[in-house]
């Protein structure tokens, strides 16, 4: 096993590509999808389960994590793999994104953030220097720079400032770093939906150099066309011998959508955010398994899925169990959903390395247009 933070790519399909990110805790197959365990938890899943749907790594927040239960304490208690009994990868984020959503409750000066916690008021304060602090203290493999993502709707000018601000942010957390061998660190680009601003922030960063590049800034209500609109250009202006990482993203035609722009990584709540209000993501679309319509149907969620909720279970049950309140309901929809997230990203990995992803593409719209199959 590698003692050190690698990517190697492996086959390209256009602007999608394929490969591999080697660390000392295990393989990252990209393009990937981490689940996000917020609380040290992905919700409603047992880490072995979440491994057995095919995810490589998963995302923890900084922010909640440093309030609850302490970044010191789970130091104490051997690190965040060993706490959270998952002993792969793990990708932190910098704890800016969330701070920024505090929106009144939060002061922003040159030197970071301060912020009072949502859950008891206690103030708190974010630097680039105190995020390394709480990323390293939290044993992350892979850090994300501390960076500042403007609330949205903001002027160009707004943008750029807080572009620059992130970019000065991005030298200071390289410098906190430091040299740890066998982790890495991401920067992230800012700059809106503006082209210039964009390759303002990627030569920025290259300059400072880092691991990998994700994409700030994003999926943060622009809607899809815009956010295809950027990463049009944008992945250009990231070098080709690093990953990719889009943050807070997304649906399943969103992570299609971005894997053929170049992207390599992605995480997002959203399949288990939805698998405890009852929505499943299914090949041929989003089911709401709270609709009555699935009340007396004796078929799986989709007959071709081979996940716990799909074979062992009818659209009945599911129903049932939802309807009832039963904690068996958030658990194998939430299974299911991320099973059929990883198997659409092993569908691309492997239409990639085949040079098939307009074909693999075409099929996947498809079948969402034929929609959820017809009640009985
Ligand atoms: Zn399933």
């Amino acid at each position: 096993m590698t003692t050190r933070f690698s990517f190697t790519l492996a086959a390209t399909d256009g602007r999608a590509r394929t490969g591999t990110i080697s660390t000392p805790r295990g393989e990252i197959r990209t393009p990937a999808f981490m689940p996000v365990g917020t609380a040290a938890t992905v919700k409603a899943m047992l880490p072995e389960s979440v491994r057995a749907t095919g995810a490589d790594i998963l995302l923890g927040n900084t922010y909640h994590l440093m309030l609850r239960p302490g970044a010191e304490r789970v130091d104490r208690m051997g690190g965040l793999h060993r706490f959270m009994n998952w002993d792969r990868p793990i990708l932190t984020d910098s704890g800016g994104f969330q701070v920024m959503s505090l929106a009144g409750l939060r002061k922003l000066s040159e030197e970071g953030v301060t912020f009072s916690s949502h859950i008891d008021g206690s103030k708190h304060q974010l630097t680039p220097e105190r995020s390394m602090e709480i990323q390293r203290l939290l044993g992350s493999d892979i850090v994300m720079c501390f960076d500042e993502c403007p609330a949205l709707p903001a002027t160009e000018g707004e943008v750029a400032a807080s572009m620059r601000l992130s970019m000065r942010w991005a030298q200071r957390s390289r410098d906190a770093f430091g040299d740890r061998p066998g982790h890495a660190l991401f920067g992230i680009m800012q700059g809106g939906v503006t082209r210039e601003l964009r390759e303002e922030s990627a030569a920025a960063l290259q300059q400072i150099g880092f691991d990998g590049y994700a994409v700030g800034g994003l999926a943060v209500g622009e809607g899809q066309e815009a956010m295809f609109g950027v990463l049009d250009y944008a992945t250009g202006f990231l070098p080709q011998d690093k990953p990719r990482y889009l943050m807070g993203v997304g649906k399943p035609d969103d992570i299609v959508g971005a894997v053929q722009r170049g992207i390599d990584m992605m995480d997002c709540v959203l399949p288990s955010r939805s698998g405890r209000t009852g929505q499943a993501w299914t090949r041929r679309g989003q089911v709401n398994i709270k609709n009555a319509r699935h009340q007396d149907d004796p078929r799986p969620l989709d007959e071709h899925c081979t996940c716990p909720a799909c074979t062992g279970y009818s659209r009945a049950y599911l129903h049932h169990v939802f309807r009832a309140g039963e904690m068996i309901s958030g658990m194998l929809l939430t299974w299911h959903n991320l099973h059929y997230y990883q198997e659409l990203m092993q569908g691309m990995r492997d239409a990639i390395a085949a040079g098939r992803l307009d074909a693999f593409v075409a099929d996947f719209h498809a079948a969402r247009a034929e929609g959820d199959i017809k009640p009985i």
